[in-house]
């Protein structure tokens, strides 16, 4: 049979196709081979450990912080569409810390931009010149 996913000749006793993960529709004798299977996208940790990163350098690095929660999401995503929207508990908590890292992040840039407008201001009010 072929892959629906990637296209690719699969043997027919196998419930994963070996060319890109996906779980072969056409075969599901054994539910758990594939519920257990973890592969690259199947596997709810990165989810986690990408909203982790994220949230945690939002905090610091505003615009890093937020391509690495975007990431988070994405993996979230990924894992949700290739699972068939399988509920795993690390991707959930992953969703929520990427979204937190997202917010995080635009609240510390907005608030680097208007700490530099502020001192801009400041420097110039009394100063008179960002020069002197
Ligand atoms: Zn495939």
């Amino acid at each position: 049979m072929f892959c629906s996913n990637c296209g690719a000749q699969v043997n027919d006793n196998l419930t994963v196709c070996p060319n890109c993960g996906a779980i072969m529709q056409g075969n599901k004798p054994n539910v758990t081979a594939a519920s257990t299977y973890v592969g690259p996208m199947g596997d709810p940790t990165p989810v986690l450990t990408w909203g982790i990163i994220g949230l945690a350098i939002s905090c610091v690095f505003g615009i890093i912080g937020l391509i690495f929660s975007l990431i988070g999401l994405k993996k979230y995503n990924n894992y949700k569409s290739f699972t068939s929207g399988a509920y795993s508990r690390q991707a959930e908590i992953g969703k929520k810390l990427s979204i937190a890292g997202i917010i995080v992040s635009i609240a510390v840039t907005v608030f680097w931009i208007l700490y530099v407008v502020v001192i801009v201001l400041w420097v110039n009010k009394y100063t008179g010149s960002l020069y002197c």
